[in-house]
């Protein structure tokens, strides 16, 4: 175990030339050449910690890779059967989140409020998530909610946990032109440059049904379209960037498909695909 860790431990900061993927996809290059380009580093397995897909945040250590989860998976909160899953295949796995991270004005966990404030509203039992999180009332914030379920996910799986309390300067609004949607391992500090968001959804590599993460994909396009960039942006497309290999890709594709043809994008997702593998 021990020397396990010093394989997978960071000399610190690694040295990153980012491309500017955003910059070429919208030139109309083609994307699966564009990520062939890319060094091995940037899909090597790495030390990572378990973040929101929200693009305005990233590990605040800047050593660690970023392996995003809607909410940290707070929405797998209504889901018990898949919850279990999730939880056994993040402590199992050899490169399990060294930390796993909340943050601020998560748009996560304020559907999972309010879905509990519905519950509790309609009389229906919210005895079980409570037992899990540990609480006998609902927090008064969505906030809490999620610092109280992703402490609680961190102590399950064996994870370092903290909690991201500001906005980076310049990050304070969604301004997210895709998803990267992985199924491999990635590092998306190697095709981010400047202050370009993109939401980062690795739910996949997690053990999640196809019904979840077409959820997690739906939920993240909306915030871009309701609160973000797409709203205003008629003219460039929204992204989904698929990442996988020759077993997975066929899953993405089918999830992706149905992500894209919801009437409420307007015909406005554009779905590219890198098969590694
Ligand atoms: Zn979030």
């Amino acid at each position: 175990m021990e020397s396990n860790h010093e394989t997978m431990s960071q000399p610190e900061k690694i040295a990153i030339e980012p491309i500017n993927l955003l910059e070429r996809l919208q030139a109309g290059e083609d994307f699966s050449a564009i990520m062939k380009e890319l060094p091995e580093a940037a899909f090597a397995v790495k030390k990572k910690c378990a973040c929101c897909s929200d693009g305005r945040f990233e590990p605040s250590d800047a050593i660690m890779e970023k392996s995003g989860l809607a909410g940290q998976g707070i929405l797998l909160l209504f889901s018990p059967a898949e919850r279990e899953a999730f939880i056994n295949n993040l402590k199992s796995r050899a490169d399990r989140p060294e930390a796993i991270a909340s943050h601020v004005g998560c748009g996560a966990a304020g559907l999972a409020f309010k879905e509990l404030q519905k519950m509790i509203a309609e009389e229906r039992s919210v005895d079980e998530i409570f037992s899990w999180l540990g609480i006998s009332a609902l927090p008064e914030t969505s906030d809490e909610l999620g610092e109280i379920f992703t402490k609680r996910l961190a102590q399950e799986v064996g994870s370092e946990y903290y909690h991201m309390a500001d906005f980076a300067p310049g990050k304070e609004k969604h301004n997210e032109s895709g998803i990267i949607v992985s199924a491999i391992d990635f590092d998306e500090r190697f095709i981010k440059v400047g202050d370009q968001q993109f939401f980062n959804s690795a739910s996949a590599q997690y053990g999640v049904s196809d019904e979840y993460l077409r959820t997690e994909l739906t939920k993240l396009a909306e915030i871009a379209f309701h609160h973000g960039k797409m709203e205003h942006d008629l003219e460039s497309p929204f992204y989904l960037l698929l990442l996988g290999n020759s077993g997975n890709m066929d899953r993405l594709m089918k999830v992706a498909a149905l992500v894209a043809s919801d009437p409420q994008f307007n015909g406005r997702i554009k779905i590219e695909a890198s098969i590694r593998g």
